[in-house]
């Protein structure tokens, strides 16, 4: 091991996209010395490289940007109800240059491991230049959707056309007129389907398994309610930090069972035709994510929807889904009328499934040559803990991250992990479900308080400044997410990268805790600011 150096720096942050830049701006101003790294060129993190067609965000604009800068928020420009990559983008750079925080950043640097030094309170951290560094807080901001899942599909590199992920989309890479064939219908599949069929030579698309999606209603915005929304921007926080999703509408509190089947239609067609993805869950009615019965309707509402827009009965069947309306949901902008396009076709892989890829084609078990001349891998992420146990992390005794999260991963309040002293994890595994802006802006807060609190306590009594988690605490917090899923339908859906099973070998479990942003935010306030349950004695 390399000798500890005479001065460790207080902060080393791994991650430039949200989290790490979030992180970085709470805790300039605590007079420590801080670095970021990213293994990327530039600022940005999954909205640098998710750069493939039709990539948006479906949080609405108003709250899909940090909440700390009032100023920022009431001038800052967007046109539209929903944000694209580009602009997404250019707001994380806009916020860094604001804030004076690229100095502390330094990129195409790849973190490798991370050990914790015992005998001096430091993480020992090795990166891809050949540095070491030693850090006293270690804290890894590595996106819960970053890692990218690849089939395992025999004949890859056989391939002569291009192969890509849409969460690596190369900047070259163009479409046009092309034979392209897209594997994949989560939110990435429905985006790039939908942006691309219209100027692709053939798009066909390999389903294995379809998922509800809802129309965005994408539009600009009025001046006028750009100036309500600058007006009432307090509010419009203070209601989404205290609400369970935390998306910027009121969730409503009325029973789907309790209206009559004639409004609840109404209500339903109101949510199509001016909702999306997320409101559809949780605006009109309080259970449809925990009531069986509503959940059937609406997804019967959905199926009926396809069935109407859809006008090829064959391509209609093989896009209804046969489950739950129970997973992070997906909006869309003109998906099932895509279909109706001559020159996209669907692969039902149930029926069908994939046996090789070929030189020129994917080749699907009923011996169809599907020539192509670019395959596009919507096949989502090896998601929450996939970057994290990427490099070797190991604290307390050597042990690692790997073994030490087997049956699957870990956390006190998604952001401490027992055994791991002074390693905070922005929106780490068992972090809050919901608009994942406000998710990561309380772990970033308590992962702030508990660093304030380190050091204060330093300066006041000599404290080693060491935050750590207690087992115990840890194990409270895995049981209370595990309560919160076993009230939600969505824990019924066992192959979602939410609970694991998207990516063959990884343990299933609850990796969220779904019990609202409001609940998780006063937890993590009052443990980290006022009571410090949950952590060794500082
Ligand atoms: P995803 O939801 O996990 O979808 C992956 C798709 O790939 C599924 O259709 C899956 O089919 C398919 N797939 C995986 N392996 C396959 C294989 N070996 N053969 C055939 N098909 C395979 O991933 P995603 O679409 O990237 O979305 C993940 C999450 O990213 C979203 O839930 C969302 O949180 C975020 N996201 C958000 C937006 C947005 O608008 N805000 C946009 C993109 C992504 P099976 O279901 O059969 O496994």
């Amino acid at each position: 091991m390399a000798p500890k150096p005479p001065q460790p720096m207080d902060v080393l942050i791994v991650g430039a996209g949200f989290g790490g830049i979030g992180q970085a701006y709470s805790l300039r101003n605590l007079g420590l010395s801080m670095k970021l790294i990213d293994s990327l060129p530039d600022v940005g993190g999954t909205w640098l490289t998710n750069i493939y067609p039709g990539a948006l965000s479906d949080t609405e604009s108003f709250v899909y940007r940090f909440s700390w800068d009032a100023e920022d928020l009431r001038t800052y420009p967007w046109s539209r109800r929903y944000l694209r990559q580009p602009e997404i983008l250019a707001y994380l750079k806009h916020f860094v240059e604001r804030h004076d925080l690229r100095k502390y950043m330094q990129f195409d640097t790849e973190l490798l491991s991370a050990q914790w030094v015992e005998e001096s309170d430091v993480w020992e951290v090795r990166v891809s230049t050949g540095e070491t560094y030693w850090a006293r807080y270690f804290i890894p901001a590595m996106g819960v959707l970053s890692k990218a899942n690849f089939p395992a599909i025999p004949g890859f590199e056989s391939f002569k056309g291009r192969i890509t992920h849409t969460s690596h989309w190369p900047a070259d890479l163009d479409v046009t007129n092309k034979r392209i064939g897209v594997l994949g219908c989560g939110a990435s599949g429905v985006q790039v389907i939908t942006n691309i069929a219209s100027h692709v030579s053939s798009l066909t698309a390999f389903i294995r398994h379809p998922q509800y999606t809802l129309p965005s209603n994408d539009r600009p915005i009025t001046p006028v309610y750009r100036t309500w929304v600058n007006e009432h921007y307090d509010q419009i926080w203070a209601q989404l930090k205290a609400s369970f999703a935390g998306f910027g509408y009121v969730e409503s509190n009325r029973p789907f069972f309790s209206v009559d089947p004639g409004r609840r239609e109404q209500l339903l067609e109101d949510l199509w035709n001016n909702g999306n993805g997320l409101r559809f869950m949780v605006e009109h009615f309080c259970d449809i994510i925990t009531d069986a019965d509503a959940n059937n309707s609406v997804c019967d509402f959905i199926r009926r929807k396809i069935h109407q827009i859809v006008k090829d009965s064959e391509k209609a069947r093989k896009l209804i889904p046969n489950e739950r309306f129970a997973r992070r949901p997906i909006s869309n902008d003109g998906y099932y009328e895509t279909f109706n396009r001559e020159n996209v076709s669907i692969v039902d892989l149930k029926e069908t499934p994939v046996e090789e890829i070929t030189p020129d084609s994917i080749r699907t078990a009923d011996g169809t040559c599907h020539i192509l001349d670019i395959i596009v891998l919507a096949t989502g992420f090896d998601a929450v803990e996939g970057n994290l146990l990427r490099v070797n992390i190991a604290g307390r005794d050597g042990r690692s991250l790997k073994d030490t999260w087997a049956e699957g991963p870990k956390s006190y309040l998604g952001s401490f992990a027992a055994g791991f002293p002074n390693m905070f994890m922005v929106n780490g595994p068992k972090g809050v479900f919901g608009n994942v802006i406000p998710a990561i802006e309380a772990s970033i807060e308590f992962i702030t308080n508990a660093v304030q609190r380190a050091e204060s306590a330093k300066e006041k009594h000599g404290s080693r400044g060491v935050v750590e988690a207690t087992f115990q605490a840890e194990s409270g917090w895995g049981e209370r997410c595990e309560q919160a899923a076993k009230g939600s339908l969505f824990s019924e859906v066992k192959d979602s990268w939410l609970s694991g099973g998207n990516v063959p070998e990884k343990p299933v479990g609850v990796r969220t805790y779904l019990g609202g942003l409001g609940s998780y935010r006063a937890m993590g306030n009052s443990a980290t600011k006022d009571t410090w349950e949950g952590f060794v004695p500082l």
